[in-house]
Order: structure tokens, then C-alpha cells, then sequence
């Protein structure tokens, strides 16, 4: 396996390989730039078939988050890290120490969060080894609640506000009534989306690789089971990838009907040409990192002094944030992912 040679490697600052045989412990973690600050990032936990998809996976989320932060001008930088291993068979509190315990080596040069596979109760863990954590302060909600320090809500949220943006953009409306929307993955965001989406009078589609999270959706917001190879080609307005990356590759853009592709999910171009295949295709493409970025605006508040209005405003502003992004798309006639980069990295390589 190479590293600086592999195809996903962007200049990353560090990638450093962590193991702990007493514990079971494979990971990876992965700083691609810490000019704007400390590389903030989500410990995913995933069963990845090979070390080379666990690598190229960390490579390109920790990328993705520096992009992320610099869009959403915050000032962090982007990092990553990914335990291999399946997280409903393999994960307990020892290996969940020992990945603490690596993130501590490097002195807030990474600071871990959730993601895929992990829980605010599984950082906690972390957290009794190191402090370079985020994600597990206590939150108020909007009805005087308390809530945990999920940013999944947040994330949700941000994508509910950029999937308007998008709608309004391409298809010109603003009452989401009737409005048809595939999502794909019902997990922490994909559910949270998909009942913003219900309450907001959207009709949907879903599917999952787990029964229990589809049959969720189906008895309380009403939505349409889907098989998941099935998603793609449902004649649907928006299609909101909200699973894994690579959800836009050759073989699933020829089987999308929707017009608007905009979900949490990161790295959803499987290839950044993908994105200019979209653009052809007269489908908006709303950028991964600019419309997902609710939950690190969330996380980043908890740094500063937790304001829960400052940070809503700041998730709303993704609404502006893409589009002036799709005006200056079709102004440049250049694809979206194309021009979030270029104004992203106008912002971090300074
Ligand atoms: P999650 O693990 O809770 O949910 C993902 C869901 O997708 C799971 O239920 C999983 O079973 C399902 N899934 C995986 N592969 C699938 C496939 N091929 N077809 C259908 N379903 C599939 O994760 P999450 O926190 O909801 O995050 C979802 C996506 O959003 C991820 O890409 C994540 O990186 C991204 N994201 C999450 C946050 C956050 O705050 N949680 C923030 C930014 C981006």
C-alpha cells in the first residue's frame, strides 16, 4: 500500500497509522491542513473491506473538512480518522480508549468528534483519555430541551435549509409541498432529514441496509420503502444521498431521474468529474461539504462558548452560501463542486 503516492493524497500535513493489537485496534488518522486552525473531524467506525479503502476513505473526509470549515469560515482545518471494524459487532470501551489515547499523541493537532459508527457516548469514552474531543457538550433546544452533543441535528438542519436553496434554485419554489425526495440512508441524518422533510409536506423514498431504520420512516412519516440498488431511479425531484460516499458514480448518474441531488452524505462525486456529468445532465449538484456542514459549525460553537442562536444563524447562512455558488456556476458555466473549491481554498491556502 502506498501513501504519498496513493491517488487520494492531497499534501495531507500528517497521516498517522494507529494500532493496538491488545485491544483490537486498527485506525487511521488523517490532517490535510491546519492553516485556518486544529484539524476537527469525526472518528468514523466502519467494517471496510481493505486497509487501501480505509486509507483512501480517511484521505478524502479529512480533505473534505478542511474544505468544509474554510466555506463555512470557520477557523479550523481539516482532519479525519477511521477505526476499522464493524460497529455494531466489534466496538467496547477498551478500543474506544485506546483510539483516545492515539488522538492524544497529537496534542490538538486533531480533534475527534462522531460520525459514522460512533456515538456521543462512544467520545465520551474518548474523552477520558484525551480532551481533544468535540461533540459531547449538553445543548439547549429550541423548546428549552436539552439535547446531547449529537451534531446531527445540526447537520440535518443545515441540509434541510440547502435542499430549499437547491429546490428554489432549479425547480423555482419555495412550498416543499408535494416535493418528491429519495433519500438514501436512514441513519442519525438521513432520518432527522427525511422528517424535516415530512413535516415540511414532502413525499418520500427511502432505503437503508437496515430493515428496523426503513420500517422507522415508513410508520412515522409516511414514506415509501425502496430497495437500495432501487434509489437511484425513482422519479423523484431531489435525490438526498445521505449513506456513504461515492453515491454519484457512472453507473448510478445514468439511472438518476431527480433534478436536484442535494444530502449530508460526504465525498458524494465518486470522482470530481461526476460533478460536471451532473451539470450536463441539468441536475444541481448542491457541494457535500458546503450543504452538510451544520453539524461542524455546531461542534465549533462548543470552542468558543456555546450561542444557540449565533449558531443557527451560522447554519442558516448555508442557504446564501450555495446560492451564490449556483449563480456563479451557471454565471462561469462550471460546475458547482468546482466553484466551492475554488472559493474554499481561496480561504485556506492563504
Ligand atoms: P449513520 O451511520 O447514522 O447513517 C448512515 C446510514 O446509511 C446507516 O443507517 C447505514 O445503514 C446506511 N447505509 C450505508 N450504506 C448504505 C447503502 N449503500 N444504501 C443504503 N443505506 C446505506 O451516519 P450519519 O451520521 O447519519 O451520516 C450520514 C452521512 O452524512 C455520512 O456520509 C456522514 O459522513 C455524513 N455527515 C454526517 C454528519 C453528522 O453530523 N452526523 C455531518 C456531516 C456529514
Amino acid at each position: 500500500m502506498t501513501v504519498f503516492t496513493t491517488r487520494d493524497f492531497d499534501d495531507h500535513e500528517q497521516v498517522v497509522f494507529c494500532c493496538d493489537p491488545s485491544v483490537g485496534l486498527k485506525a487511521i488518522i488523517a490532517i490535510h491542513n491546519t492553516n485556518r486552525g486544529p484539524s476537527l473531524g469525526g472518528c468514523r467506525m466502519w467494517p471496510y473491506p481493505t486497509e487501501e479503502e480505509a486509507l483512501q476513505d480517511v484521505l478524502r473526509l479529512s480533505r473534505g473538512m478542511t474544505y468544509k470549515s474554510a466555506i463555512s469560515n470557520l477557523p479550523l482545518g481539516g482532519g479525519k480518522s477511521v477505526i476499522i471494524g464493524n460497529p455494531r459487532a466489534d466496538k467496547n470501551e477498551a478500543l474506544l480508549r485506546a483510539m483516545g489515547r492515539f488522538i492524544d499523541t497529537l496534542n490538538g493537532r486533531y480533534i475527534g468528534a462522531e460520525d459514522s459508527g460512533t456515538s456521543v457516548e462512544d467520545i465520551k469514552v474518548m474523552n477520558q483519555e484525551t480532551s481533544y474531543v468535540a461533540g459531547i457538550l449538553e445543548k439547549p433546544t429550541d423548546e428549552d430541551q436539552v439535547r446531547s452533543g449529537d451534531p446531527s441535528p445540526a447537520t440535518a438542519y443545515g441540509t434541510f435549509i440547502g435542499l430549499r436553496a437547491a429546490v428554489k434554485y432549479r425547480l423555482g419554489r419555495d412550498d416543499l409541498t408535494g416535493l418528491k425526495v429519495a433519500v438514501q440512508g436512514m441513519g442519525n441524518v438521513g432520518y432527522r432529514l427525511a422528517k424535516l422533510l415530512h413535516e415540511a409536506g414532502a413525499k418520500l423514498w427511502v432505503t437503508d441496509i437496515y430493515d428496523d431504520q426503513v420500517q422507522r420512516a415508513v410508520e412515522n412519516l409516511g414514506a415509501n420503502a425502496v430497495d437500495r440498488d432501487a434509489i437511484y431511479g425513482q422519479d423523484v425531484d431531489v435525490f438526498a444521498p445521505c449513506a456513504l460516499g461515492s453515491a454519484i458514480n457512472d453507473s448510478t448518474l445514468a439511472q438518476l431521474r431527480a433534478k436536484v441531488v442535494a444530502g449530508s452524505a460526504n465525498n458524494q462525486l465518486a470522482e470530481m468529474r461526476h460533478g460536471e456529468e451532473l451539470m450536463k445532465r441539468g441536475i444541481l449538484y448542491a457541494p457535500d461539504y458546503v450543504i452538510n456542514a451544520g453539524g461542524i459549525i455546531d461542534v465549533s460553537y462548543e470552542r468558543i462558548g456555546y450561542d444557540r442562536d449565533k449558531m443557527i444563524k451560522h447554519v442558516e447562512g448555508i442557504y446564501d452560501t450555495l446560492m451564490e455558488i449556483f449563480e456563479r456556476s451557471e454565471a462561469a458555466q462550471l460546475p458547482t463542486n468546482i466553484v466551492a473549491d475554488g472559493v474554499a481554498e481561496e480561504r485556506f491556502r492563504k
